[in-house]
């Protein structure tokens, strides 16, 4: 993921979505449109209803034919969750002993309960529940929106309650990148 992206992903448990679901419901309130490669698709013709840009209004392109920098809707079919993290994401802080949690991004890739412990103190937390400061996420279902830089763009807070009302979920977001 070398392009900077405004990524949605389910920040609670989310092994109940279908992943044909969530493209289904992309699709139909037209946030996402023709598909373009495996799981990745042009923007849908609601797009901006969903995405809100933020400052001064940008000259965001759409279509292929207004330059190779397009956006592009990544929502790709994982089997477990995983980390997406940008270079710039910092450790985060054990809830219990407050120390940065040193090697995290091992420690998460390595997670087989979605729980790390902190090193220092042996506290064990979910990974959902740790303080990623909106630089990294741990997620089963992402929809990654790219590129957009560091925020420049928010979810519209329907799209964020259509997301959470229909699976009966959390989404939230982070810039990767
Ligand atoms: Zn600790």
């Amino acid at each position: 993921m070398s392009r900077p992206s405004l990524t949605l992903y389910t920040a609670t448990d989310s092994d109940h979505i279908a992943h044909a679901e969530l493209i289904d419901l992309l699709k139909s309130i037209k946030l996402i449109g023709k598909p373009i490669a495996t799981s990745r698709f042009l923007a849908g013709s609601r797009f901006f209803s969903h995405i809100a840009f933020l400052g001064c209004a940008p000259n965001i392109a759409l279509d292929p034919e207004q330059g190779p920098q397009h956006i592009r809707i990544t929502v790709p079919a994982l089997p477990k969750p995983e980390l997406f993290s940008g270079s710039r994401a910092p450790a985060p802080l054990c809830p219990a002993c407050k120390q940065a949690i040193e090697h995290w991004k091992h420690h998460i890739g390595a997670t087989k309960n979605g729980a790390i412990s902190c090193p220092q103190c042996n506290v064990s937390t979910l990974v959902n529940h740790l303080n990623l400061r909106k630089r990294a996420c741990f997620s089963k279902h992402i929809i990654c929106i790219a590129p957009v830089f560091e925020s420049e763009a928010v979810p519209a807070d329907g799209l964020i309650g259509t997301l959470n009302e229909t699976f009966n979920t959390r989404f939230a977001y982070a810039f990767i990148g």
